[in-house]
Parts: structure tokens; sequence; C-alpha cells
């Protein structure tokens, strides 16, 4: 079960990566090596879909994680 779960988000990530075209939410930085973050934590119930995953550039997502970013998020 819990595998068929992480599959599930892998794919949601990189369908919400194509989504994004691979372009950094913050800086507009396109990179296929962005990450793909859950906006809504999985273990908060975000779900597995795109809806919940924006791009970030692996320097935007750390600095996210550290506290030193906020999304105002547009997309909902
Ligand atoms: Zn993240
Ligand atoms: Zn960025």
């Amino acid at each position: 079960m819990s595998q068929k779960r992480s599959s599930d988000h892998q794919k949601a990530q990189k369908e919400g990566k194509e989504l994004d075209a691979y372009m950094c939410f913050f800086c507009n930085k396109v990179d296929q090596k962005n990450h793909g973050h859950h906006i809504i934590l999985f273990s908060e119930n975000g779900s597995a879909s795109t809806d919940n995953i924006i791009t970030l550039c692996p320097e935007c997502h750390r600095a996210y994680h550290a506290g030193r970013l906020k999304i105002d998020i547009g997309r909902f």
C-alpha cells in the first residue's frame, strides 16, 4: 500500500514539473533538475496530485524549507 502511494507521488511530481515546464515558481529558472514541492505535506493529507505540487529549483526549495521564502499560492 505505501509502495503504491509513493509511486503515485513520484508520478504526480513528474507531471507537476511537466505542467510547469520545469520552471521554478519563485525565480523562473528552468532546469530539469528542479524539484517538485508539495504545497500541503503528504503527512497533512496533501494529495498526490499535480494541484498540490509546485516546481522549485534546488536553491529556492532549500530557502523555502529554511523558512526564508513564503509561498503565496495563487494556484488555488
Ligand atoms: Zn519541499
Ligand atoms: Zn528558484
